[in-house]
């Protein structure tokens, strides 16, 4: 067990900034690496998801590269960049919509006209039909899910093509398809009801999946889900299917159906490779829901052992963590849920109260400086951010808006027909099922910036 005192990041909302002052030597707390203190730039070439939380992560062959930043963009200062993103945004007007994922630097976050989850991010991106050119500061399923949901002839940027997502990396198309064909040799004929219509399998994507594997949920009767919804949508897979297949978080997979009275001997892992994922015929047959085997390596790092910690140098801490967290820190928590709802329960907290969040260090180190009232730390003690939420700097969205500006279109992201048309069934299923989270995005307005 660790012995380090857990240390209360200064209520500065930057992380960049903590990070700077870790390396200098200026605040005590640690950082899984000090690389996060370079530009992404230094990471573009190289293979590899970059520093931070997925650094161990092996990255797909044909991951997407980011070509070289020009080098006006990394040379400059934070004021410099900040400045130009505001003129950049305000010669552009109501063409351009700046998207900020929650878990963007404050850097970056700054500029954005909507912050939210992917979803909820999505939606501003579909709600907005005047802008013609969506620039998504998040990650590259993201922006493809925002093109699914965009209008055909608004182009939605992603400020730097390496900002990709470990976790969604780890079902791939092929790997995907594989499984299918490996459960129909057990389970029989996948499209074949039995007689109370409910067919041998349903899959179930995150919403944290390629449009590929959405495309593909699409095609077999299938459903996205978030994490707020993730309840509801295996109900509903439940009423169709004996069973689910779930990718590609397993963690999500398993914390949802545990919840909902599925026993764990139940919920077999499909690691995609090994033959049958790792089962025999007879643990596939009795299933209920089949994990893919995925992790975020952000949700990763929080441990039982750090709530433990928390609530001995804190007493009367109230632990809040994301259902990407193992199921035994989601268990030893006091409460669980997505993003929106941790946001939402600090947001609804009348007396001031102590928070140990186990989410993504930036949205933990926001709300701390947005709500002075409480005490809020993240219960990681190293700082460790996102490793490809890290990729997007402001450097890169002063470049994708200048060029905007001077007329051309940079690292636009498009999903083809023949997958966007099926991805497009299964979100339109999930909204069916229940429509994600809190409807209200916050807006950011340019007051923010
Ligand atoms: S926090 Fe986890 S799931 Fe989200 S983008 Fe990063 S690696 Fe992917």
């Amino acid at each position: 067990m660790s012995a380090t005192p857990i240390t209360l990041v200064p209520r500065d909302a930057s992380v960049d900034h903590t990070i700077q002052a870790i390396v200098t030597g200026d605040q005590t707390a640690e950082t899984c690496n000090t690389d996060l203190a370079l530009g992404p730039w230094n990471f573009d070439t190289r293979p590899g998801y970059g520093p931070g939380s997925s650094m161990g992560d092996v990255i797909p062959v044909g991951a997407p590269r980011q070509g070289e930043l020009p080098q006006e963009y990394r040379d400059t200062t934070e004021e410099d960049l900040a400045r130009r993103i505001r003129a950049a945004k305000e010669t552009l007007g109501e063409r351009v919509l700046v998207l900020g994922h929650f878990y963007q630097r404050e850097e970056v976050v700054q500029h954005a006209d909507y912050v939210g989850d992917s979803f909820q991010l999505a939606g501003a991106a579909k709600a907005s039909p005047e802008a013609e050119a969506i620039v998504f500061c998040g990650v590259h399923f993201m922006a493809e899910t925002a093109d699914l949901l965009s209008r055909p002839d608004q182009a939605v940027i992603l400020p730097n093509l390496a900002a990709g997502c470990s976790m969604a990396d780890m079902a791939n198309i092929d790997q995907v398809e594989e499984c299918w064909e490996q459960l129909a040799d057990v389970l029989g004929d996948l499209d074949t009801p039995d007689e109370d219509g409910r067919v041998p399998v349903i899959p179930v994507t995150y919403m944290n999946s390629s449009a590929a594997i959405k495309g593909f949920v699409g095609r077999h009767g299938g459903i996205v889900c978030t994490s707020s919804n993730a309840h509801t949508v295996l109900e509903w897979a439940f009423a169709r299917g004996q069973r689910v297949l779930f990718f590609p978080d397993q963690h999500l997979g398993r914390n949802t159906a545990k919840a909902m009275g599925v026993a764990l001997e139940q919920m077999p892992l499909w690691n995609p490779r090994r033959p049958l994922g790792g089962s025999t015929p007879e643990t596939l047959r009795s299933s209920r829901v089949i994990l893919w085997h995925g992790f975020c390596s952000v949700h990763r790092r929080f441990t039982v052992d750090q709530i433990e910690q928390a609530r001995r140098e804190h007493p009367g801490v109230r632990v809040i963590v994301h259902p990407e967290c193992p199921m035994d820190v989601v268990d030893a928590a006091d409460e669980s849920g997505s993003t929106d709802y941790i946001r939402r329960a600090i947001a609804g907290a009348t007396a001031p109260t102590t928070f140990a969040v186990g989410t993504e260090i930036n949205l933990v180190q926001r709300l701390a400086a947005e709500y002075p009232q409480h005490t809020i730390f993240c219960l990681d003690p190293v700082v460790c951010p996102c490793s490809t939420m890290y990729r997007i700097h402001p450097g890169y969205l002063a470049w994708v808006l200048e060029s905007l500006a001077a007329g051309e279109v940079v690292n636009r992201i498009t999903v083809p027909d023949e997958v966007a048309d099926p991805a497009r069934v299964a979100l339109e299923r999930m909204l069916a099922a229940k429509p994600p989270s809190s409807p209200a995005l916050r807006a950011a307005p340019e007051a923010r910036a």
